[in-house]
């Protein structure tokens, strides 16, 4: 067994990546793409790493989890604020197939140059279905509207019934977004269908910036 399948084994095994597609789509884009070199030899462990200008790289048990949470589908049209190394969009943009389209958003230029040199290495396993922007998101993106999902990978000060976000949902669509501050986060699952939002888990991301987020100090 490769690192890369143990990692996804070990992730199984805690109950992560339920859906098949998910588990594919760890085993088929390496990680260790994503991690930068001083780090690369922990590629495959449990933990978040540094990626630059103060942003970080999920671990894959939280990866897993929000993929779970958001129950893709291929075929699916997805929203994703905050591209960081690239590594989630290569994930999902896998599990969308060739019918689907994700959209990932970056504010920093540094990181959006990042994330297209990352993503390069892996586009043979990528089908085309990926549109990346240098952006704020912090408002959602309102010309590609209405989304199945919408994932935000950077921590929002709130999520409200009135969110920009929650407009550009479909009416069985759904939001996963941790919501907090520096000190407590959970993340929201929200969904539009039942109009309820959920907390499914207390974790620790970087804060969202821009027009919607939280002001820099
Ligand atoms: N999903 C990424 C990790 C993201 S870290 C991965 O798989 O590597 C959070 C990212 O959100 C950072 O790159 C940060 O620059 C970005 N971000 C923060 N505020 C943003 C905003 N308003 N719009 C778009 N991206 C934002």
């Amino acid at each position: 067994m490769s690192e890369l399948e143990m990692m996804v084994a070990r992730l199984r095994t805690m109950g992560f990546l339920k859906s098949e597609q998910a588990e594919k789509a760890m085993l088929t884009i390496d990680r260790a793409i994503f991690i930068p070199n001083e780090y690369k030899s922990l590629a495959y462990s449990d933990n978040a790493f540094p990626i630059g200008y103060g942003q970080t790289i999920s671990a894959p048990t939280v990866v897993s989890f929000m993929l779970d949470k958001l129950e893709l589908k291929p075929g699916m049209k997805i929203l994703e604020v905050g591209t960081g190394s690239g590594y989630n969009a290569a994930l999902i943009s896998h599990i969308l197939g060739v019918r689907g389209k994700l959209i990932s958003i970056e504010i920093l230029p540094q990181l959006y140059d990042l994330a297209k040199k990352n993503l390069s290495k892996v586009a043979s396993l990528l089908p085309n279905n990926l549109t990346m922007l240098c952006m704020d998101g912090s408002e959602g993106y309102e010309k590609e509207a209405l989304y199945d999902r919408i994932v935000i990978t950077a921590a929002m000060p709130s999520l409200e019934f009135n969110s920009p976000f929650v407009k550009q949902l479909k009416k069985d669509g759904k939001i996963v977004a941790p919501v907090g501050n520096s000190w407590s986060q959970n993340l929201i699952l929200y969904d539009n269908k039942t109009r309820t939002s959920q907390r499914v888990l207390s974790v620790m991301f970087v804060p969202l910036v821009g027009k919607g987020g939280f002001k820099p100090d």
